[in-house]
């Protein structure tokens, strides 16, 4: 069983979200609730965080805080969680997609996610579908950086990332030698070659237990200070918007820039700089 520098049994943090799950590939299974499609990709959203949990526990977890990070934030249903989690559901949330991290946790899995905006991967986007970029100190990031950089600002490494095999590529490659389970291979952005979700599930629940076994391995995802966060919208519409707020620079036509001391100050920036923006 793996424990903590501590000794003590692991805390794990899963931010869940929901396109990078086996077998879902349109909007209409992520987000038109009363439709069949997304009431059947609930069920297998939460099947797959129940197999990371399930990895996890096998590992020496002993405790584990799931947050539904997708669209409205209340897709799980919180009776067929694994009892041995806690669910952060709704929204808004202060720190959205990364609420209730601290600097307490050993571990954080991203499970369910995807490739960011304008890449091959199966419903690519980057937190909104009005972003083309979002750079920190001129590194693209998709949300998968973005909320590892929030976890490394609490020192706490991303050791599992599960979605389609576009965002286990950009997770390695940004991330380095960590674990991740593919659930499906990208065929366009709205088709996937899947797994069953049995074997999806089991896929996740091995990485989850190496994640764990291997934490040690796995440094905390640091970005260097003081932090520069440029947003590339789609419209110029979008980009006049978030320039509203003081202190942003305008760089170009559709690019936005803020700077500040540190990352987690910067992700709110963000937050607020595409409220500013809107829809195109
Ligand atoms: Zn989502």
């Amino acid at each position: 069983m793996a424990t903590n520098k501590k000794g003590k049994g692991l805390k794990v943090y899963i931010s869940a979200d929901m396109e990078g799950i086996g077998g879902v590939v349109n909007w209409d299974e992520t987000g038109k609730e009363g439709l069949g499609d997304y009431d059947r990709a609930r069920k297998l959203m939460v099947g797959e965080v129940n197999a990371a949990i399930e990895g996890a526990l096998a590992a020496g977890a002993t405790e584990v805080l799931v947050n539904d990070s997708h669209g409205s934030m209340h897709n799980i249903i919180i009776e067929d969680l694994n009892p041995a989690a806690r669910l952060i559901s709704g929204s808004p949330k202060p720190m959205s997609m990364m609420e209730g991290l601290d600097d307490s946790f050993d571990a954080v899995f991203l499970v369910g996610y995807h490739a960011r905006a304008t890449t091959p991967g199966v419903l690519n986007h980057t937190y909104t579908g009005s972003l083309l970029e979002y750079r920190v100190n001129g590194k693209v990031f998709g949300e998968t950086g973005m909320n590892a950089a929030t976890a490394g600002e609490h020192s706490v490494p991303v050791v599992l990332v599960t979605g389609d095999s576009t965002v286990c590529a950009e997770a390695r490659a940004l991330l380095g030698d960590i674990q991740t389970a593919a659930v499906k291979e990208h065929v366009g952005r709205y088709a996937a070659n899947n797994l069953h979700p049995e074997k999806a599930r089991g896929l996740i629940r091995e990485a989850a237990q190496r994640a764990l076994k291997g934490l040690g391995k796995v440094k905390p995802f640091k970005v260097r200070r003081p932090v520069r966060v440029e947003l590339k919208f789609n419209s110029t519409a979008l980009a006049d918007g978030a320039c509203l707020m003081p202190g942003v620079e305008r760089v170009d036509d559709l690019t936005a820039a803020w700077e500040g001391p540190d990352y987690v100050a910067a992700v709110r920036a963000a937050r607020a700089m595409i409220s500013l923006a809107g829809r195109s």
